[in-house]
């Protein structure tokens, strides 16, 4: 089959008459700057004051974006990707108060992930966010040690320790299980200390084959050279590097701390550098395929045709375990769909937790599919597309 993101036949095929005209009515809210903005807030006092809108968000919103309240009940979503030839990243997307406890139980979370990973085939990916097992300042502060090349001794530093010991854990336990395991990419911040210790496991658990994956944000500057110096690394030191590739979801965040503190602002000028390198970026990984893989984390059309593209030219398979495509679920069907019909690696992130404390996590997914953000009409025009071709009125 010839690959064609427009195929809105394919993309929806999944969805009946009424969950696509579902997903048209709620697409459609967000583009209603009041609702996008104080939406999630409201949704939280109301649920604060046990007001009976639980089933409203669960049938809407988190019907849409996520799989479920808890890894069981996500199942259901994950088993109908499979279906479709699309794997599911199980997300935990509680965002806790950054306390001991909370990164006690996230850890034991993250191991049920990755036991789900090991044994079930709708799982090929796991994944998870070193803020969720380590504190935010500490990180911080070994990220502005690193910087500044000070020597410190991390190991006299308790909560590094303790930091180090779950992401070894995390590490070796998809290692000994052969799941492969992503560590996103955060604050530029708190980066350079997830890097560090991200590149040291993957130097100890990616020997023969890409375990551990680093991500790279290519709205950051600089980025290219970084990854070729990884690259070599690697070479060099007998190990597979494996990269989860991303635009990054921090940039007025980034911009605004950066004017704010006095320094350069480390995203790049504008959003054609970034799209330069993110492509860049592929085929730089693509090249250097004896020892890299990538996870292509993205929903845009081009990048996504530009690794299909050079998989399909070349003379390994397009679904060689070494290159796989991955978007978030509810989002960008047309792509993951139509790139699974065409016999690529595709997976989409499955987010998961209790409503009330996946909250932030929705709301940004309806700022980002809003108006406001400029992003509105994407996934709607697609849908109305597909009602169109279904003869569906809305
Ligand atoms: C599977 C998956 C995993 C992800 N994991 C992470 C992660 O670990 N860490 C993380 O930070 N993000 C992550 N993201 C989010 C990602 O970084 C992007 O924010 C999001 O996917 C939108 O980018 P895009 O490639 O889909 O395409 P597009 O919609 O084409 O690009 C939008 C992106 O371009 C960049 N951009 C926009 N305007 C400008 C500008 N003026 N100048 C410079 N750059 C600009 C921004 O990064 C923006 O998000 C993930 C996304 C997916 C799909």
């Amino acid at each position: 089959m010839n690959l064609s993101f427009d195929n809105t036949e394919v993309a929806f095929a999944h969805k009946s008459n009424r969950d696509l005209k579902k997903a048209y009515r709620l697409f459609q809210t967000f583009n209603y700057p009041f609702l996008v903005n104080n939406g999630p807030k409201l949704a939280n006092l109301a649920l604060s004051l046990r007001l009976p809108i639980k089933g409203i968000i669960k049938n809407t919103l988190f019907a849409q974006f996520c799989g479920g309240e808890s890894i069981s009940e996500s199942y259901i979503s994950a088993r109908q990707l499979h279906e479709n030839g699309i794997g599911a990243i199980l997300d935990y997307s509680v965002e806790g108060e950054g306390t001991e406890e909370d990164f006690i139980l996230s850890y034991a979370e993250l191991q049920k992930v990755i036991h789900e990973a090991a044994n079930k085939p709708e799982y090929p990916i796991a994944v998870f966010k070193c803020t969720a097992i380590a504190n935010f300042k500490m990180l911080e502060e070994c990220t502005e040690a690193i910087r500044a090349s000070k020597e410190v001794s991390f190991s006299e530093n308790i909560k590094y320790n303790e930091f180090n010991t779950r992401m070894k854990g995390l590490c070796q336990l998809a290692y000994k299980n052969n799941v492969k395991l992503l560590v996103d990419a955060e604050e530029t911040w708190i980066q350079d200390a997830i890097d560090e210790i991200t590149y040291e496991y993957m130097a100890l658990y990616n020997k023969d084959t890409a375990v551990v994956y680093n991500t790279i944000q290519l709205y950051r500057k600089g980025r290219i050279a970084d990854m070729q110096k990884r690259i070599e690394t690697a070479r060099q030191r007998g190990y597979k590097m494996a990269f989860k590739l991303v635009r990054g979801a921090y940039m007025e965040k980034e911009s605004e701390r950066a004017r704010d503190w006095g320094y350069d602002n480390p995203i790049q000028d504008s959003k054609q550098d970034t799209d330069d390198d993110y492509d860049a970026a592929i085929k730089l990984c693509f090249d250097n395929r004896d020892v890299v893989s990538i996870c292509a984390g993205t929903h845009n059309e081009k990048s996504s045709l530009i690794l299909a593209k050079l998989l399909k030219n070349s003379d390994i398979e397009k679904n060689d375990d070494r290159f796989w495509f991955a978007q978030l679920y509810g989002m960008s069907d047309h792509i993951s769909y139509n790139l699974a019909a065409s016999g690529y690696n595709v997976a989409k992130y499955l987010p998961y937790g209790p409503i009330r404390e996946v909250l932030p996590y929705l709301s940004r997914r309806a700022q980002e599919n809003s108006s406001v953000k400029g992003q509105a009409g994407r996934e709607l025009s697609l849908i109305q597309s597909e009602l169109k071709r279904r003869k569906l009125d809305i």
